[in-house]
């Protein structure tokens, strides 16, 4: 499965603008655990994380693949798409669910950047990836919602102005359906921060601005409610697709990178009189990585052209996020043996790179639930949690 054509600008601007952030930047940042501001306000004027809006509010509209090309194309250049790739696909639930007023309060003032919705409030320290069992509340008063309770690792929140926040409105044992009575929330966090907001940064072994959250009476308007009361999960749902196969063009990207540098690295590093790579116990690795990097890009592009064809992709995303996932985790560790002593430096940037990659097969699914999806989904097993 080729790539159309016409990405190849797209493609070759994202490196462009890439190559103004190279290994140092990142290095500088990564050492204090800041966040990349310049890199994040340069990809949003020029338009890249607002590639999937459509161009009635101001964005690109342009189809899944080209999202996907930007971020394997961020990642492939050795930056760091995890500060912002939410901007790009959070809002799809908005965008789907919302009503006409809010699309048209929103979405173009995301489009332009000017509003940053890169915060996604779902996983709570007690429920993990058993998302129905969430405890935080959202009680009607009103002209508003109530919230409270706690959410853990509410990535960016500190760098965006709103978050999208699953909640429950209904009590489990009211609600009926096992997937009925949470409601998704777009909280506008300038207007509640110190009054009911609080943010807790956790820190990471890589730099990823991540936190944990507190709600305590924060009061949010019955306006900012997504869709209808108790209906947010099939909503969230809905964007968990958009949100694996850019996770998996992130992976890809990753791959590409650490295939490049050690290949090039083994053809140059001497040792015994030859170079490296003449070994094939240093060549086969790096041809593995490669390998699977592709078996996974392929995967990518079959659930992008599912998911632009409107059709069901649920498995071809868990699938291109899964295979993805292990090839970049794969091709860093090869990426490290392959270097030797020079893996561990510092300025390789493959340290860094390795540590940012590793966590794509925990988050934002882990490998064991997307294997639990296709022998569910799939296979017909019986389902298993
Ligand atoms: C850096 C980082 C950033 C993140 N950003 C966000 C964010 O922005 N927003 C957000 O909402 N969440 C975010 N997450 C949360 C992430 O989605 C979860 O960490 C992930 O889904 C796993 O949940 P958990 O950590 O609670 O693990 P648990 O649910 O406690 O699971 C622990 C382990 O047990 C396994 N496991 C659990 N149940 C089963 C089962 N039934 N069968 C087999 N294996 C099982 C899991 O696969 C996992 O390996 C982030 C996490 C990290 C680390």
């Amino acid at each position: 499965m080729t790539e159309a054509a016409d990405l190849a600008p797209i493609r070759e601007a994202v490196r462009a603008l890439c190559a103004d952030f190279p290994g140092e930047y990142w290095r500088e940042l990564d050492r204090e655990r800041v966040y990349p501001e310049k890199f994040v306000a340069a990809l949003t004027q020029a338009g890249f994380l607002a590639a999937l809006i459509p161009e009635e509010y101001g964005g690109s509209g342009l189809p899944m693949s080209a999202a996907v090309a930007i971020m394997e194309e961020i990642q492939a250049s050795g930056c760091n798409g995890a500060a912002c790739h939410a901007q790009m696909y959070t809002m799809g639930s908005l965008l789907r669910h919302g009503s006409a007023a809010q699309k048209a309060r929103y979405l173009p003032a995301i489009a332009r950047g000017e509003l940053r919705l890169q915060a996604f409030g779902v996983t709570e320290p007690t429920s993990g990836t058993d998302t129905l069992s969430l405890r935080t509340t959202a009680t009607r008063d009103g002209g508003h919602y109530v919230i409270n309770g706690q959410k853990i690792w509410t990535s960016r929140a500190e760098h965006s102005d709103l978050m999208l926040l699953l909640a429950r409105t209904t009590p489990r044992e009211q609600a009926g359906k096992r997937t009925a009575g949470l409601s998704v929330f777009l909280v506008d966090m300038r207007e509640v921060k110190g009054k009911g907001l609080t943010i807790r940064p956790i820190r990471t072994m890589m730099n990823h601005a991540t936190t944990e959250v507190f709600f305590e009476d924060m009061r949010v308007p019955a306006d900012n409610l997504i869709g209808q009361e108790g209906d947010g999960f099939r909503y969230i749902l809905s964007g968990m697709n958009a949100e694996r196969i850019l996770i998996a063009a992130e992976c890809v990207g990753d791959a590409k990178w650490f295939v490049k540098k050690a290949a090039s690295y083994a053809g140059e590093r001497v040792v015994f009189g030859r170079p490296i790579g003449q070994n094939q116990g240093v060549q086969f690795p790096i041809a593995r990585a490669y390998i699977g990097m592709r078996a996974a890009e392929l995967m990518v592009r079959e659930a992008a052209a599912l998911y632009e064809a409107g059709a069901d992709c649920g498995a071809e995303a868990n699938m291109a996020k899964h295979l993805a996932a292990e090839a970049s985790w794969a091709a860093a560790d090869m990426c490290v043996q392959t270097h030797g002593g020079f893996g561990f430096a510092e300025e390789f940037d493959i340290e860094r790179k390795f540590r940012e990659t590793r966590l794509y097969t925990v988050a934002p699914i882990s490998t064991n639930l997307v294997l639990s999806y296709i022998a569910e989904h799939v296979l017909g097993l019986p389902r298993s949690y």
